[in-house]
């Protein structure tokens, strides 16, 4: 089994192909055809080293081109926050969106990036999620004090949600950023969320009922 089995964009094939990747992981072919394919929630353990990072990453860019693709108009959703990847550590959020650059690279400008956690100056973050990133990738502690900051940015049409390395966040007291943060989502409306965590046990399954819809749990 190739990337090829999985009717990828050719940017995006091209990317994966740049960074050496030949064959899939078992989480990513498993992650990467119920997420496109079904349309599945999922929630993997996975710990680092199986692939996780580009088991939900490389769903998540391309159903974003595909849904570039499908919208005809100019100033329909194209300019939405779609997607908010949550990590435990600075160190993680980092990692991962230079995978995601890595991954975008054929792209052009049609897919923005951004760690906000990268970001210390208030007046700048601003201006670059006024910009309307597709990706915001954040520890839930730093998000949360954007969306506090800034009412004007809005999380209610976000078509993907990733909390990666759970365990961790929930180990290191996000708890509750976590809870506050699902206030500011739109849980009704459906989006496809990514749980990645090295356990799973009874935390997780608080925030599996709250943020996803029947997943499909991935044991490797
Ligand atoms: P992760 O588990 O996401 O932390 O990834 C662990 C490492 O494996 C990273 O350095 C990735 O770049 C690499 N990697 C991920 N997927 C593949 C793949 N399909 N083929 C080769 N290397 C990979």
């Amino acid at each position: 089994i190739t990337f090829d089995n999985f009717n990828l964009d050719p940017r995006l094939i091209q990317a994966i192909n740049k960074l050496g990747f030949e064959h899939p992981t078992l989480i990513q072919s498993q992650s990467i055809k119920l997420s496109l394919q079904e349309k599945k929630d999922i929630i993997a353990k996975a710990s680092t080293g199986s692939g996780k990072t580009a088991a939900y990453c490389i769903p998540i860019i391309q159903s974003i081109l595909v849904g570039k693709e499908s919208s005809n108009s100019k100033n329909d959703n194209n300019n939405k926050i779609e997607t908010v990847i949550l990590v435990p550590t600075k160190e993680l959020a980092k990692q991962v969106s230079t995978f995601l650059k890595d991954l975008t690279i054929y792209c052009g400008k049609f897919i923005k990036i951004v760690n906000v956690n990268d970001i210390i100056n208030d007046k700048l973050l601003t201006t670059v999620l006024n910009e309307n990133p597709e990706i915001i990738v954040s520890t839930p502690s730093k998000l949360l004090s954007i969306l506090e900051l800034n009412s004007n940015i809005s999380l209610m049409e976000l078509k993907y949600l990733v909390i990666d390395e759970v365990d961790l966040i929930l180990s290191y007291g996000y708890d509750e950023d976590l809870e506050k943060l699902s206030n500011y989502l739109n849980l009704k409306q459906h989006m496809q969320v990514f749980m990645m965590s090295a356990t799973l046990n009874e935390d997780i399954n608080k925030f599996k009922f709250k943020f996803c819809n029947k997943p499909a749990i991935l044991k490797l």
